[in-house]
């Protein structure tokens, strides 16, 4: 998943960032609400890490701003302010949940693992694809019993897949789903992860098909018994 985190307080971002990447994700880090506005235009975020107090433009204003353009991306806001009233000010803003700092960074990732839940997999922390069995926020795959020994790109690959499942994922979609802004995936590179991953998935009742010049898609072959 690709997560956006904006957050001016540099320590703070840091083990955020730091954290959410240790998981497998790809992590953007904007420090000013200007910078925010602009970088959320593009719309390639699955989840956004938010703080209210932000240079130039504040994180409640951009909240705002966001859900009057009907961008529906999951929120999770880290802010110091706690009082009862900002709370029910800013859920009813459109943010989808609130975290009082100081946090511990476990319940951030278990808050940030809920969100992924209720807005990725509907709900249901697990999907189903033929004999494969994913926990996208987990970040973890079985094909029956076995747990697939998968790298976070070739999670990263697969979970962008089975979230567009029977539809067309180009391969630009894939690289802006697994990638950060300072990080460059190389077409060999996906290449090569697409060529592990299909062999991991053997046995899956699952295959990725290649379209020829527009993409990927992941199709169920056989239907778990
Ligand atoms: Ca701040």
């Amino acid at each position: 998943m690709r997560i956006l985190v904006i957050e001016d307080d540099c320590a703070i971002a840091h083990a955020l960032c730091t954290g959410l990447r240790e998981s497998g994700h790809a992590v953007d880090h904007l420090s000013d609400g200007r910078q925010a506005a602009l970088g959320l235009r593009d719309q390639a975020h699955d989840l956004l890490i938010l703080d209210l107090g932000l240079p130039y433009l504040n994180g409640d204003r951009l909240l705002n701003d966001l859900r009057k353009t009907d961008n529906n991306i999951p929120v999770l806001v880290v802010t110091a302010r706690d009082s009862i009233e900002e709370r029910v000010r800013i859920l009813d803003l459109g943010a989808d949940d609130y975290l009082v700092k100081p946090f511990a960074y476990a319940e951030f990732a278990a808050r940030v693992r809920a969100l992924m839940r209720r807005h990725i997999s509907q709900g249901t922390p697990e999907m189903l694809l033929g004999k494969l069995r994913l926990d996208v926020p987990g970040r973890r795959g079985w094909v029956d019993s076995h747990e697939l020994d998968l790298t976070a790109r070739e999670f990263g690959v697969l979970a962008a897949l089975a979230s567009r499942q029977e539809r067309l994922t180009s391969r630009s979609q894939l690289i802006e789903a697994l990638c950060d802004w300072s990080e460059e995936l190389t077409d060999n590179g996906l290449d090569i992860a697409m060529y592990r991953l299909r062999r991991k998935l053997k046995d899956s009742g699952t295959s990725i098909r290649t379209v020829r010049g527009l993409g990927y898609m992941l199709e169920v072959r056989e239907h778990a018994i």
